[in-house]
Parts: C-alpha cells; sequence; structure tokens
C-alpha cells in the first residue's frame, strides 16, 4: 500500500526544542513552548524533568514520551501534574532526518545515567561525521539503543577522560561536526549550545524568575516569556543551581575554531513562524522583504481591464504575498490581495492514496477555492517554495477549476537542486522538479501549467535578510556551496534491523 503525503512536498524540519531551568511550573511550561514549536515536527513528543529528593539527597529524571502531536502525547494533564515533577526540564518536538521515523527508541529527549549523574539531551540539527563517529565508538564496544545521530553525543560525554562534567560536555562538542542546537539537563544544571555555523536557531528567554531556551521566541510568547538574545553560534551556555535570574549564566565556546556564521536562511523562508524572531530578526519582516523582492524582479504587468488579484499558498507565504502587494501598488500595478485558497488545517490522515485521481482527492482535503474571488482574474499565486513540486501541480488543477483568466506563479527561494545535510529532509535530487527540469524555469513552467513562473533570485534572497560580517547564511540546498565537509549521506532507515 502506498501513502501519498503532500506534506513531504515542503521540506521537513528536523525539531524542535525548549528547556526551563528552577520554575514551579517547569513541565507544564515545556508542554506550553512544544505546543508553540509543533510546526517544528509532528512525528513524536517527549519532556524529561528533573526532580531532587531532599530527604534522600537523590535526583529523579522523569520521562514521558509519544508518537504524534503534543497534544497526542501529553492529553491527560495528570502525567504533567504527577509524573514530571520538579523544577527544571527539557522538552523535544521530533521530525526525523536521522534514524527512522517509526523506531519509538528514537523518541527523544534522550536519558543517561553515568559515573558523574544523569544526562538528559534534546537536538535539533543532523551531524555530518555521524557515520564515522558512531562506527569509531562501535569499534570500541558502544552499544547504541537507538539509530539516531543525537545518542553519540551523550556517549562521547560519557566517554570523555575529563574529570568535570562541563569539560566532558565540551569535549564531545569538539568531537562532533554539523548541525546542532542542544539543550542538556544534568543533576546541577541547563546547558544550551549551538554549533559554531549557527545553522539552526536558539534562544534564551526568561520567564518570572527562571531562564527558558527554546528553538524559537513564539515559544516564549505562549507563555509571557520575554525574549533575552539568541543562543551564539559556537556559545556553550551554563544555567547552574543558584544562579539567581539577576546573574548571567556562565558563557562558554565550544573550540578555539572561530564561529562563522551560516545561518538556514530557509528557516527564514519557510520553516520558522512568523511571530517568531530567530537569528535577531523578525520572520515576519524577512518574509515581507521577499515578496517585495519578487515584485521587484517579476512583477505581472496588466495589459487589460482584468483585475489583477494576488493570492498566497497559506499558510507560510501569507506574509510575502503581503509584501507583494504592497510593493506592486508601489509600482502603480493595480493589484488586491485576495483570499483564493483555504487551507483546511484538520486533515490529519487521510485514506490509503494510490491513484492519480486519489491524489487530486488529497489536495482538495488539504485545501479548497473560492471561485466567486477567482473567476476571470489574472491571479498572482504566491508560494515559498518548491521541491518536487507534486503538490505545486495540483494546486494550480485545482485554481485552473474556478476558472481564472491568467495564473502567474511567484515562488519566494530559488529553484532547490540540492539536499540539506543539517537537519532539513528533501527528497533524493532526482525527485527535485528543478533537477527534473535542469534547472530550465520555462520547462518548470510547462509542467506546472501555468502563464509565467518565477523563482526569487540569490541575490535578492540574500538582500531580504539581515547580513553583517557576522552575519552569514547557508544557500547550499540553493547554490550548492556547503559551509562544512559532508560525509556520505546516511539514508534515515539505513540503520535499522
Ligand atoms: Fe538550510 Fe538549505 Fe542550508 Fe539546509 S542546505 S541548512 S535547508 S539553507
Amino acid at each position: 500500500m502506498t501513502s501519498i503525503d503532500f506534506k513531504k512536498d515542503k521540506p521537513r524540519c528536523a525539531c524542535g526544542i525548549f528547556g526551563i531551568y528552577e520554575h514551579t511550573q517547569a513541565s507544564l511550561l515545556t508542554y506550553y513552548g512544544l505546543h508553540a514549536l509543533q510546526h517544528r515536527g509532528q512525528e513524536a513528543s517527549g519532556i524529561v524533568s528533573h526532580y531532587f529528593d531532599k530527604e534522600k539527597k537523590k535526583h529523579h529524571f522523569n520521562t514521558t514520551k509519544g508518537m504524534g502531536l503534543v497534544t497526542d502525547v501529553f492529553k491527560d494533564y495528570t502525567v504533567i501534574q504527577e509524573q514530571l515533577v520538579g523544577s527544571s526540564s527539557i522538552g523535544h518536538n521530533r521530525y526525523s532526518t536521522s534514524g527512522s521515523a517509526n523506531n519509538r527508541l528514537n523518541i527523544q529527549p534522550f536519558v543517561v545515567n553515568y559515573r558523574d549523574g544523569n544526562l538528559a539531551i534534546a537536538h535539533n540539527g543532523n551531524l555530518t561525521n555521524f557515520r564515522k563517529l558512531r562506527s569509531e565508538l562501535q569499534n570500541e564496544g558502544t552499544i547504541f539503543q537507538t539509530t539516531s545521530d543525537s545518542e553519540i553525543i551523550l556517549h562521547l560525554i560519557a566517554r570523555s577522560k575529563k574529570t568535570k562534567q562541563i569539560e566532558q560536555i565540551q569535549d564531545a562538542l569538539e568531537q562532533i561536526e554539523g548541525a546542532f542546537s542542544l539543550l542538556i539537563l544534568t543533576d546541577t544544571a541547563l546547558i544550551a549550545t549551538r554549533d559554531i555555523y549557527g545553522f539552526r536557531p536558539l534562544a534564551l528567554g526568561k520567564k518570572d524568575d527562571s531562564y527558558v531556551v527554546a528553538s524559537e521566541s513564539c515559544a516564549f510568547d505562549i507563555m509571557d516569556a520575554q525574549y533575552i538574545r539568541d543562543i551564539e553560534p559556537g556559545e556553550i551556555l551554563v544555567i547552574e543551581n543558584n544562579i539567581s535570574i539577576k546573574k548571567k549564566p556562565q558563557s562558554l565556546h565550544i573550540s578555539k575554531q572561530t564561529p562563522t556564521h551560516h545561518h538556514c536562511i530557509f528557516e527564514y523562508i519557510y520553516f520558522s513562524r512568523p511571530d517568531s524572531q530567530i537569528f535577531g530578526e523578525s520572520v515576519d519582516k524577512v518574509r515581507r522583504k521577499l515578496g517585495k523582492g519578487l515584485a521587484q524582479e517579476a512583477p505581472v504587468a496588466q495589459e487589460d481591464d482584468t483585475k489583477t488579484i494576488v493570492i498566497s499558498v497559506p499558510d507560510s507565504s501569507n506574509t510575502a504575498a503581503l509584501g507583494y502587494v504592497s510593493e506592486s501598488n508601489k509600482k502603480g500595478i493595480r493589484a488586491k490581495l485576495e483570499i483564493g485558497l483555504i487551507r483546511n488545517h484538520y486533515v490529519g490522515r487521510t485514506f490509503i492514496q494510490p491513484e492519480q485521481a486519489q491524489r487530486e482527492m488529497k489536495v482538495k482535503t488539504k485545501y479548497s477555492t473560492v471561485k466567486g474571488v477567482l473567476k476571470g482574474r489574472r491571479v498572482i499565486v504566491v508560494d515559498d517554495s518548491i521541491v518536487r513540486g507534486t503538490t505545486s501541480k495540483q494546486l494550480i488543477k485545482l485554481l485552473k477549476e474556478a476558472q481564472p483568466k491568467e495564473i502567474h506563479f511567484r515562488i519566494t527561494s530559488p529553484p532547490i537542486v540540492n539536499s540539506c545535510h543539517y537537519g532539513m529532509d528533501f527528497p533524493n535530487k532526482k525527485d527535485l522538479i528543478a533537477c527534473q527540469c535542469d534547472g530550465d524555469i520555462e520547462k518548470m513552467r510547462q509542467e506546472f501549467g501555468v502563464d509565467s513562473l518565477h523563482f526569487l533570485s540569490m541575490e535578492k534572497m540574500l538582500e531580504s535578510v539581515p547580513r553583517n560580517e557576522k552575519k552569514n547564511y547557508c544557500t547550499a540546498c540553493f547554490g550548492g556551496a556547503y559551509p562544512t565537509q559532508i560525509e556520505s549521506t546516511l539514508n534515515k532507515d539505513e540503520l535499522e534491523v
């Protein structure tokens, strides 16, 4: 039986992480934090809390994990109230980019107990030297419990010859390469760290008298926490016992290597929520600029009296469509923003979809058109990215049923021509429509059956994001320049038995 998952026609994000140190409602706030970060991973979710038994002078790490959405895994409130007791906790929303999605052992946070106490870890990103490190560790006798790259970090900490725990963590972090935004909960600290490139976002905030750390600042807004700053690339922030909010946590560094700042530009284009602030900038602001840049590069001429409307492919393109309209109007083009596509947010899993007709059905369960808005109009459709192109084709077909006069397709990123090795799940190159069409935009236009097609140029995309000598971006999936060395790609299920 085959199932076609249209959500996979967008790159999928690797995970969302949240942590809080010393708060009376630690696990409840972690639950809310994960809820706000649900868009970063929907396969599984988990929370680990730390409880210190003063009488017995014993540290306990309590864990609840499961497959599904945050609301599925934690549907029983007593789990938060009675099981996840304690004053500190970390949580994780998973979308698998390393390690099989179906292996329950891969659900994070991972917890171990070693010679220096308990350790829990929540990881967003992908390690690029995973294969090498795993085989070295296995040759030395390490037994792996999971097929996830994140487990390696725990083994490297536990096997470190350093005496102090923070040095063991530093030692481990210096051996791993690639993308990692990490939260490590120990018996005495919450540690937040990012790789030296800063691929994935990680923000520090404050809730009441406690520090909070999250993949995106939208997790702070849900609980009225205040954003303080980003965890810097290459930084190890140690939030320890007895440090009050007035005293800053200790800030260490991964290695003497200078951080090079290669933030994932796709976080701005598609992954992050528009109400988040990432890499020091509002996602909403960047998406508006992307839309404006698109209107500057590819305005749609009004050659007759046909009314021009701009619609977005909801929800991730809504803000960019606003930018496109405002810039078009500035250029004297009368274009009106309309809601022409409605997204059904309650799709969930539908029946098995083996045939073409069923595939169309799947798009129709997810999107519907407002026919009166589209009929007889010149329609400019704004979308953020195209991966396989399967959903786009079906979507254009659906729009055509509403009988618009013309359809002009505008994309707020360049064509995707490469895989991501830093925590985003793209299909193989052969499945990318831009590769199938040899990068020929006219060929793609014909595939989609639209009147015109334009992808934002690399230059305009980079003009839309904040840049300075410290702030650079990874654009490898568009241009192929990977900021790190890449070992041969590991299939997600390769290690499964
Ligand atoms: Fe982001 Fe693309 Fe770079 Fe991956 S390859 S980190 S998706 S910009």
